[in-house]
């Protein structure tokens, strides 16, 4: 079986054909500029990478151009379109709509279509991009496969926020999560790395990238997660501001004579290390920047590093107690000073990081980084989004 793992955003557009019954990546790309002048596909297979520079004015477009090259004489994997079993399309925000993943059909795009401001700068990209699928392949199989759906287990006492009880029934306003598809996949990885049943472990997540959630995982079901009805809640982040009290919103509102749109937007693009460093959001540039001397990308970092560890330590305790903390994404897989900084002193508490395995260069495979006392697992494990999402499709057909 063949699954095409689509990930639409706005403007672009990524991709991977995953045949199932290796689970191995057989292409992949992805489209950018859609829509704008300067379109441009990038597609890797056989071990090379092609790139087609051409004008993407829809998604249909790229998805057109994405086809084409999946079935080209020389850059193509498959003969033709009929080899593709299932599509399975990510999706940001699922609402109370959906709690699983769900096959595409008229009603699911009708609510799709209801829950499109859950997620502004996402959800209308992926109608855009199962509206493209179906138009260039009529008639295939479709799933959508939400990134909130594996917190859709959180007990009402962690998800609900303290509103008018009402309220949330009406609105549905409540924590969604974030980086679901993350989350499951790194806490099963965890399990078969440990040689563990995943049903007897408590985990504390950590997909830390430029858009960062932590979870608690207990028996393989999300029991918590930072980010919240969107996914600028939680810690600091690239440019998202994170936890912050709402009162302190109006106040700047006010301040800066900002509406509350526009106030959104300055806490979710000018904030987080990006606003308080003032350098950038990436965190390459920020450890350089704080080793060449500059105090405010200390600072950034150590904001970060502080919240991550309360997140942790809150968790630990939401948990009854921790076999594992997992560290995935760009910062979790990469950035070794940010895994040291969370973790340090928490030796009381039976984590103890191997200072030599965790400076180690990140290759891509799982690596245990804890020191040979420590209680708890310490484990950088490379994400695969899609391969879950891929593996939710398959399991759905
Ligand atoms: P992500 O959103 O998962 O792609 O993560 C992006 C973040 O990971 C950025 O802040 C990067 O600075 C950080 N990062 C650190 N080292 C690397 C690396 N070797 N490759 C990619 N991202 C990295």
């Amino acid at each position: 079986m063949k699954i095409l793992v689509i990930n639409a955003g706005s403007s672009s557009l990524k991709y991977q054909l995953i045949n199932m019954e290796t689970e191995e990546v057989i292409a992949k790309g992805g489209c950018e500029r859609i829509g704008i002048e300067g379109g441009k596909l990038t597609h890797k297979a056989h071990g090379e990478t092609y790139v087609v520079e051409r004008d993407l004015p829809t998604h249909t477009d790229a998805i057109s151009l994405v086809l084409e090259k999946l079935v080209d004489k020389e850059a193509g994997v498959i003969s033709s379109m009929d080899e593709i079993d299932a599509v399975g399309h990510r999706v940001v925000a699922s609402g109370e709509a959906f709690t699983e993943t769900t096959l595409v059909d008229e009603r699911a795009m009708e609510l799709m279509d209801e829950i499109k401001d859950l997620a502004p700068l996402h959800n209308p990209a992926a109608i855009l991009g199962v509206n493209a699928c179906r138009a260039v392949m009529p008639g295939k199989k479709m799933a959508l496969v939400f990134d909130t759906s594996f917190h859709q287990t959180m007990p009402d006492y962690a998800k609900l926020y303290a509103i008018d009880y009402d309220d949330y029934l009406k609105y549905k306003v409540r924590r969604y999560g974030a980086h679901g598809t993350s989350h499951k996949y790194v806490a099963g990885e965890a399990a078969k790395y440990l040689g563990r049943d995943l049903s007897e472990l408590k985990i504390v997540t950590c997909h830390l990238g430029n858009g960062s959630s932590i979870s608690a995982v207990k028996g393989g079901v999300c029991i918590d997660t930072s980010m919240g009805f969107t996914p600028l809640a939680g810690v600091p982040m690239g440019t998202r501001s994170g936890d912050i009290d709402v009162a302190a919103i109006d106040y700047l509102c006010e301040k800066k004579g900002m509406t509350m749109e526009q106030g959104l937007a300055y806490l979710n693009k000018k904030c987080g290390v990006l606003g308080v460093s003032g350098v950038s959001s990436d965190f390459r540039d920020l450890v350089a920047a704080k080793d060449a001397g500059n105090d405010r990308a200390r600072l950034a970092l150590d904001m970060f590093s502080y919240s991550c560890k309360k997140y942790l330590g809150a968790y630990m305790a939401a948990l009854g107690g921790l076999d594992a903390i997992v560290f995935t994404a760009g910062i979790g897989e990469n950035t070794s000073v940010v895994r040291r900084d969370i973790l340090a002193g928490l030796e009381a508490f039976g984590i103890a990081l191997d200072e030599e395995k965790n400076a180690a260069k990140n290759d891509g495979s799982i690596h245990d980084i804890s020191a040979k006392h420590s209680r708890v697992k310490i484990l950088v494990i490379p994400t695969n989004e899609e391969l879950v999402i891929a593996r939710e499709t398959a399991a759905l057909l």
